[in-house]
């Protein structure tokens, strides 16, 4: 552990490179560090900095390593797994002030950011040449693209047109040793690298465990000017989900295929009141876009599986203004739960989409074991399910029951054929599952890529790939007496 004048000694050079208004060190002001969107996993860092160029980035890192502090990069902090935080010790590299759009090629499709660009801001920025950056989750107008690609995010698009990795052409990034590297060969002019392995490709998702990315080069892509929205009433989960299933299977696919269950209707309804009817068990959100004269033909194959499935009400809607509405009610779904809980955590696990009945209907019987309420909305389309568990962060036993409840969902889906995670990345939070997933030979050689990048372990490790030096427990037998919830072991090993 660090003495207290050694870290100030590391302040005052990070102060140094950054400015004094770039560090944050004092514990109050630290705290909104303290976790991500997972608020389970709680550990304040030595100090949180805010780079704004690839060369202060590089610059922190060589101090932290000079004295020997780990590095956590963050974005926007809005990850649901636990992986943007510092357990013990560590400087945190936010890139959230990295915000410079830097080039934009509309002939050629392609814009170059820095990594803390938000989502959204990318889209906005270039809207006015019918262009967007396509993936889109509901967390656009705060998560930065750095963010989204170390994770690979997913979104309401993702169904029809892909996730992060699939919309981004090349990255800089700083290496655990402080030097810059970058996977294309020339900055601007050159669209594809298309030599030897897919090194955006192998970055991605790899929740800031092998650099700090600092440049991305994003593809843009029109956007869609043909739509048909329709939205489904059930009586039954079931009903919906067979519906969702039924249409894949059908050869068709649509943009988008969300759904939520009767209980996160009722939610969405009474905070911002958007017409749906209360007293329904699943709403299925869904959208088609393309040449408009195949739109109607699409939509009418759609109506008839969901009528097949017993759909008791179907909205098409052609006005342009309730389809925004609409698509924000269901972006606005995770801010309403925060009215009717202290806390939440969303689990993220992906099945195959034929297993959504049986799915659903098995988390419910989970939910009733642990004594939990657990609502639902997720992207049906994928497969890609989002139990949200509700519960209390200062009851340390109701932490731990979630905890478990969230272990035995994800174990359940693998063996269904799912995986543990859709598309918020492993963290901390289902890092003790990953043997549960993989056998140790894929194990193992995951911790030889992340040694390939980090050999000293230095960057944001004992995340997202299990390592031998550092554990991160969250799940602990509850010591009568002591207060567990919100904190996390860490084992130096
Ligand atoms: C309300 C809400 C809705 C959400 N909806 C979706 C959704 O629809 N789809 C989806 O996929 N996710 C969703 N998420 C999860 C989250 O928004 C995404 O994981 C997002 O990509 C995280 O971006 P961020 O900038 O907040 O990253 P952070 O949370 O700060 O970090 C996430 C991970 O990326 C790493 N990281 C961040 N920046 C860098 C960098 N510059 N270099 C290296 N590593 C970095 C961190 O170390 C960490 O491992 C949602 C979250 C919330 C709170």
């Amino acid at each position: 552990m660090a003495t207290t004048a050694h870290v100030q000694s590391a302040i005052t050079r990070f102060r140094a490179i950054v400015g004094d208004d770039a560090v944050l060190s004092n514990r109050d002001e630290m705290l909104v560090y303290e976790c991500d969107g997972f608020p389970i996993a709680k550990g304040l860092p030595t100090c949180v900095v805010f780079p704004t160029t690839t060369q202060q980035v590089a610059d922190c890192v060589r101090v932290a390593i000079e004295f020997d502090l780990p590095i956590i990069p963050r974005g926007s902090g809005t990850g649901l797994a636990g992986s943007a935080v510092a357990y013990g010790e560590g400087v945190l590299l936010t890139t959230s002030k990295m915000t410079g759009i830097e080039f934009v090629d509309v002939k050629n499709r392609f814009a170059v950011v820095q990594a803390g660009v938000r989502n959204l801001a990318l889209s906005d920025f270039v809207a006015a040449t019918g262009l967007r950056f396509s993936p889109d989750p509901s967390s656009q107008r705060a998560s930065t693209i750095g963010g989204n690609f170390s994770t690979n995010a997913g979104g309401i698009n993702t169904l029809k047109h892909g996730v992060t990795t699939n919309h981004i052409l090349g990255v800089e990034m700083v290496l655990a040793d402080g030097t810059v590297y970058t996977t294309r060969i020339v900055e601007g002019d050159a669209l594809y690298d298309g030599v030897g392995a897919d090194l955006p490709g192998l970055l991605c998702g790899s929740e800031g465990t092998f650099g700090i990315i600092t440049k991305l080069w994003c593809r843009l892509v029109p956007s869609p000017k043909n739509f048909r929205t329709f939205y489904a009433v059930f009586n039954s989960t079931h009903d919906a989900c067979k519906s969702v299933s039924d249409v894949i299977a059908g050869g068709i696919v649509p943009t988008s295929m969300e759904m939520m269950d009767g209980e996160m209707i009722r939610i969405v309804e009474a905070a911002f009141h958007f017409g749906f009817p209360t007293d329904a068990q699943a709403l299925l959100l869904l959208e088609v876009d393309g040449v408009d004269a195949l739109l109607d033909e699409q939509m009418a194959s759609i109506v008839e599986i969901a009528k097949a499935n017993n759909a008791r009400d179907i909205t098409l809607c052609a006005d342009p203004k309730r389809r925004v509405e609409l698509w924000s009610a269901r972006k606005k779904a995770f801010g309403a739960i925060g009215r009717v809980s202290h806390s939440y955590c969303t689990q993220d696990a992906c099945v195959p989409r034929s297993k959504l009945p049986e799915v659903m209907a098995h988390v419910a019987e989970l939910g009733k074991k642990y004594g939990i309420r657990i609502t639902n909305v997720f992207h049906a389309g994928d497969g890609n399910i989002h139990p949200i568990i509700l519960f209390d962060e200062d009851k340390p036993e109701e932490v731990q029951r979630t905890l478990r409840l969230s272990e035995e969902i994800l174990e359940y889906c693998i063996t269904v054929g799912g995986t543990i995670t859709g598309e918020h990345g492993v963290g901390v939070e289902k890092l003790h599952l990953m043997d549960k997933m993989f056998n140790p030979a894929t194990i193992d050689t995951f911790k030889k890529i992340k040694a390939t990048f980090d050999p000293d372990h230095r960057i944001n490790d004992g995340k997202h790939i299990p390592s031998d030096r550092l554990h991160i427990e969250l799940l602990t037998p509850v010591t009568p007496g002591k207060n567990q919830a919100g904190g996390a072991l860490v084992t130096q090993v």
